[in-house]
């Protein structure tokens, strides 16, 4: 199976998630020229080992600066220095405010012209905590060869996050909201892959984080940071407010494919399940707290699979093993060596809902900006990680704060500093179909509304 196979397919045939063969080893000389290179030329070295025979180079380089053209910012995911070894890397600059757009804008043109290419069509189907069904509509909206439909877990997501995803209007894209909680839209997604018929008749896609080439396109951001801090001589920590493990795992590959990374905190809300397994070598899920960082509201993620594929040494039968465990008992123990292997790499912090208000305070006290809640627990964690002398740690800014209005009036008694284009789309009407949690509800609701057949 090549990279388009995986990119246009999502999710495995038999319910697992692909990563690649093997990861490709970028040179100490490569990372230290990314030092002066623009995010643009580093994503192309980054990601065209991955998809090598499926993509030409001059091709993915035009589809990395389309896909970021649409970005505010011509650093695209701009670094700050706070002082004391700390820095913000701000990943909200596209169009939708979030960091998912970094990979949904390269996704969308790299599905597009792979399907293009073979004269085919496909439904995209995915799940949204909050960001990701913007993004996804965003990235994909008028283009030809996709429908797009999106699950969202009505009453859990923000205005600003709902708006984002109803106010499109193009024939191919639809938001759907389910009476239910974000993990139960996960179920939908995965119940509706794991019907073959329904599959095969809708030409299923995902863009959910369990697509490979998304945690892909995430890989650049860590490479574009730590250059600019000196790597590959000086090695660098992240902090990653975390729900999905998406974004963390592209910390991950970053760091198997040469780059120094000391550490990768996992920053979670008080939906804590990485950071109690990282404690305790169980993985256990309990019930989903709402919280005001939204996107974090998860107790199962789906990306910490391809971590214990990771740390069971490629045991494909184990991670088997451990995922039917979750399914009928909603636990399993991992063993010390893969718990080793693990915290050799990852740390993790809980950061609870007063301190993430205290920290956007504070935040704004020293560095005269507004941050949003998902920041604020990756800033949390920050402060409290254990690292070596002079190793700088990055932490990930997933979010413009305009997103959160809500968290921002708490933390703040003010309104967001809310770019023009977020206040024009507030005005804007909204288009969605409310739906059971049920999947033969929500199969013919997409099937009536879909244009392939
Ligand atoms: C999706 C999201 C996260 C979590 O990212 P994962 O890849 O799912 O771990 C964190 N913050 C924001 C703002 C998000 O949209």
């Amino acid at each position: 199976m090549g990279f388009e196979d995986a990119l246009l397919a999502g999710l495995a045939g038999d319910g697992g998630l692909y990563v690649p063969e093997s990861w490709p080893r970028l040179s100490e000389a490569m990372i230290a020229g990314f030092a002066d290179k623009s995010f643009q030329e580093i994503a192309v070295s980054v990601l065209h080992p991955f998809m090598s025979d499926d993509v030409p180079r001059d091709r993915l380089a035009e589809m990395v600066n389309e896909a970021y053209a649409c970005f505010e910012h011509e650093a695209v995911t701009p670094l700050t220095d706070l002082g004391d070894g700390h820095y913000f890397l701000e990943l909200y600059h596209g169009p939708t405010l979030a960091f998912k757009d970094v990979a949904m804008q390269l996704l969308a043109r790299l599905m597009d012209d792979a399907l293009v290419r073979r004269g085919e069509r496909a439904t995209i189907i995915g799940a949204t905590s909050g960001d990701t069904g913007g993004a996804a509509i965003e990235a994909f909206r008028g283009r030809e060869a996709v429908d797009v439909f999106i699950l969202f877990p009505d009453g859990r997501v923000s205005d600003v996050q709902r708006k984002q995803m109803t106010t499109p209007q193009d024939a191919n894209v639809h938001t759907l909201s389910v009476d239910g909680t974000f993990d139960d839209c996960q179920a939908l997604v995965k119940g509706m892959f794991n019907d073959a018929p329904f599959r095969a008749d809708m030409s299923l896609a995902g863009v959910n984080s369990i697509n490979w080439a998304r945690v892909m396109a995430q890989i650049t951001y860590y490479f574009v940071a730590a250059a600019k801090l000196g790597a590959p001589r000086q090695a660098v920590a992240f902090s990653v407010p975390t729900g999905n493990f998406g974004d963390i795992f592209a910390g991950y590959v970053a760091a198997q494919m040469g780059l120094p990374v000391a550490q990768l905190m996992i920053a979670t809300n008080v939906n804590d399940i990485l950071a109690r397994t990282l404690v305790s070598g169980v993985y256990e899920t309990d019930k989903v707290i709402a919280t005001q960082s939204p996107s974090m509201d998860i107790q199962v993620s789906s990306n910490f699979e391809r971590l214990l594929f990771e740390v069971t040494g490629r045991d494909a039968a184990r991670v088997r093993a451990l995922m039917g465990a979750l399914t009928q008992a909603g636990r399993f123990e991992m063993n010390d060596k893969e718990m080793q292997l693990m915290r050799a790499l990852f740390g993790a912090e809980r950061v609870d809902e007063a301190a993430t208000l205290d920290i956007m305070r504070r935040f704004r006290e020293a560095h005269g900006f507004q941050i949003d809640p998902h920041s604020a627990v990756g800033m949390g964690a920050a402060e409290k990680a254990v690292l070596p002398d002079g190793v700088p740690i990055v932490t990930l800014a997933t979010a413009h704060p305009a997103k959160f209005p809500k968290a921002v009036a708490a933390a703040y008694d003010a309104e967001p500093d809310t770019p023009r284009r977020v206040l024009d789309m507030l005005e804007e009407e909204e288009r969605l179909t409310p739906v059971a949690n049920d999947l033969v509800a929500v199969e013919n609701a997409i099937r009536e509304k879909a244009r392939l057949v």
